[in-house]
């Protein structure tokens, strides 16, 4: 709540590319490893993981690879859950693939307000994991009815 933290689209994506190799590969977070991922050039990576760094999100040391501080673990958590939440609607309501879903659910998780997801946790029974059995992150305001969104 203190100084509302923003995060670029761009930079949502490699938030959750880190916080799947760093806790769900359990490999070290190297900057050549995201460069082969998101499709560009090493420097290009450098350059982002000393954005994220100035905004509290990572640590990032040239020869230690990158860690997510714990905000940075919150952030991706919340992006993790849009993007898991929204392959759950595609999977069980349109009835897409796994995979269609995660195409399609990369292009929309940054932009899905809590609102919608939390609505479609409710929908779906707050389903404990994915399509393809990652976790989905839980969020209290969803289960407790009481102080619904507007925080
Ligand atoms: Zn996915
Ligand atoms: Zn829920």
């Amino acid at each position: 709540m203190s100084g509302k933290l923003r995060i670029t689209v761009n930079e949502a994506k490699y938030l959750k590319l880190i916080y799947r190799q760093q806790y769900e590969k359990l490999c070290k977070v190297k900057t050549t490893l995201l460069a082969r991922s998101v499709g560009v050039r090493p420097a290009t990576v450098t350059e982002m993981l000393q954005r994220l760094a100035e905004k509290g999100l990572v640590k990032y040391t040239r020869y230690h690879g990158v860690k997510l501080t714990e905000k940075g673990v919150n952030e991706a958590r919340k992006l993790l859950r849009k993007h898991r939440l929204l392959e759950v609607l595609f999977v069980r309501f349109l009835d897409y693939n796994v995979q269609k879903a995660c195409v399609e659910a990369s292009k929309l998780d940054y932009y899905a307000s809590e609102n919608l997801v939390n609505t479609i946790c409710r929908t779906y029974g707050h389903p404990k994991n994915c399509p393809c059995n990652k976790a989905v992150f839980c969020d209290e305001r969803c289960r407790g009815e009481a102080k619904e969104e507007r925080t």
